[in-house]
């Protein structure tokens, strides 16, 4: 996907560091393989054993993190961090995590990743009964219902919290000598596990916790699994320790990491994200053929997806759009206004292997569709014959109330125009998306792994949301 206000973000990514000499540094250099997760923030509490340190701030990690002086002061063998995009509250600083309290329970700090979709009618009951909050982020509830938990202890008042909430949450929690990791009953966002092996510097083994097992490789962990869906973990002086806090509910794992966010290095709900996403463009490819020249992605997102459909069509592969990474969010237009400026900034198509040829354009999701349109006529500007646009999921007609920024309905080209409409208002030669089988089929959905396809069909999976007007699943599957 190409990165615009006309398209989705990103949302969270979480990362968990237990037993390191160097935890925070590790912290960083996790966050930083996730950092297409989130950009507006950044945070990393560590623990010396005695304190709960934090610093935060609104940014790139990098910029945040790369000075040394900040990472000595995030001392300790322990360590939590985050980066955000904010899909709930705003994207103040006070909303940046891991949030860290001191509260009847001893000093905790947590980092999640996802979207609760009963935050609002728990904060409005606990407001009732006097508690006071802080930010207007949905974890914070998290951290609340953990303080005003009945249960004795730590893990069984972090269980007793999870049972209540409802929606997606990838979660890490620690405390001072404890990382817990858990994630919802559903499975919606990845977390996984992986280890450091004990060497020299470091004499015991080191657990870390990330959205992605990308941020494993940086720090040199090897992936051991997935934290499952409705699983409790939690290392300690004690070692490692796991739990199912709450009834299995049918797994809806977010198909879309598998699209979109996640990284192809990636392994996530049991499937290499290159493999699934190569595959989704190899679908694509037998569903939706054309007659044409070469097969061109819309970088960076719908490169792997093209590769897939080059290479089952049988097409040359060209990378006729060039994307400038350099780009920040505010730039000075010309006064004499350039057209498509903003896509421009961001893309430049290269003439020399566009001109004269029919040019198949692979790109993940038409939001808005006003991103699309530009980049239809900036192939076609530069000279291609025909411009064929090809979708590697099916149309989406739906919010996400779990985590991901999506425009309401009405803002959705899919969900208010015919796939024909909106060729023609794009100005394709041809449009076509994805089917859902197709798009389940190369995610390789069976047995071991369900998904949400919720923004495809509008039918939700879970039994409660805050927001009106929305359809939950028929039937929730209980083990
Ligand atoms: S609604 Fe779409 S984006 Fe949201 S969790 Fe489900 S599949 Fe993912």
């Amino acid at each position: 996907m190409f990165i615009d206000s006309d398209k989705f973000h990103e949302e969270c990514g979480v990362v968990a560091i237990y037993a390191h000499p160097e935890a925070s540094k590790l912290a960083y250099l996790g966050l930083h393989a996730l950092q297409h997760r989130g950009q507006e923030s950044a945070g990393i509490a560590s623990s010396d054993g005695n304190t709960v340190f934090v610093h935060k701030a609104m940014g790139l990690v990098m910029d945040i993190f790369s000075n040394e002086e900040v990472l000595r002061k995030l001392p300790g063998s322990l360590a939590i961090g985050h980066n955000r995009y904010s899909t709930t509250g705003d994207s103040a600083l006070l909303n940046a995590q891991p949030i860290r309290v001191d509260c009847n329970k001893g000093m905790i700090a947590l980092a999640h990743n996802g979207n609760l979709v009963n935050a609002l009618d728990i904060r409005t009951r606990l407001e009732k009964a006097g508690s006071i909050f802080q930010t207007t982020s949905d974890t914070e509830v998290i951290v609340h219902l953990i303080a005003q938990s009945r249960e004795q202890t730590l893990p069984d008042a972090i269980a007793d919290s999870l049972r209540r909430i409802e929606g997606a949450f990838s979660l890490v929690i620690m405390t001072r000598d404890r990382v817990f990791a858990a994630r919802d009953p559903r499975g919606f966002r990845p977390l996984s596990l992986g280890k450091i092996p004990a060497n020299d510097v470091n004499r015991t083994d080191t657990y870390v916790f990330a959205s992605e097992s990308c941020a494993f490789d940086l720090i040199g962990a090897e992936f051991v699994r997935d934290v499952k869906p409705g699983e409790l973990v939690v290392v300690g002086p004690e070692g490692m320790h796991s739990r199912f806090y709450a009834e299995t509910r049918k797994q809806s794992s977010c198909i879309f990491e598998h699209v979109y966010f996640s990284r192809p290095d990636s392994k996530i709900f049991g499937q290499s994200v290159q493999v699934s996403r190569e595959a989704l463009g190899r679908q694509l490819a037998r569903e939706a053929p054309v007659d044409a020249d070469i097969v061109v992605p819309v970088p960076d997102s719908g490169v792997t997806a093209a590769l897939g459909y080059a290479a089952e069509s049988g097409l040359d592969f060209r990378f006729g759009l060039i994307r400038n990474h350099y780009v920040g969010r505010t730039f000075i237009e010309p006064e004499q206004r350039v057209r498509d400026f903003g896509v421009k900034l961001k893309l430049n198509p290269v003439r020399s292997l566009l001109e004269g040829k029919r040019v198949v354009l692979i790109d993940d999701s038409i939001v808005r569709g006003t991103t699309s349109k530009k980049i239809v006529r900036m192939v076609r500007d530069a000279g291609a014959k025909e411009v064929h646009l090809r979708i590697s999921c099916p149309p989406t007609i739906s919010p996400c109330f779990y985590g991901v920024d999506t425009p309401e309905k009405s803002q959705l080209i899919g969900a208010n125009m015919t796939v024909e409409q909106i060729r023609d208002w794009i100005d394709a030669d041809s449009l076509s998306y994805l089917s859902l089988e197709g798009m389940k089929r190369a995610c390789n959905e069976g047995e071991k792994t369900t998904y949400c396809v919720a923004c495809y069909t509008g039918i939700y999976p879970t039994e409660f949301v805050d927001i009106k007007d929305v359809k939950p699943a028929p039937a929730i599957v209980r083990g």
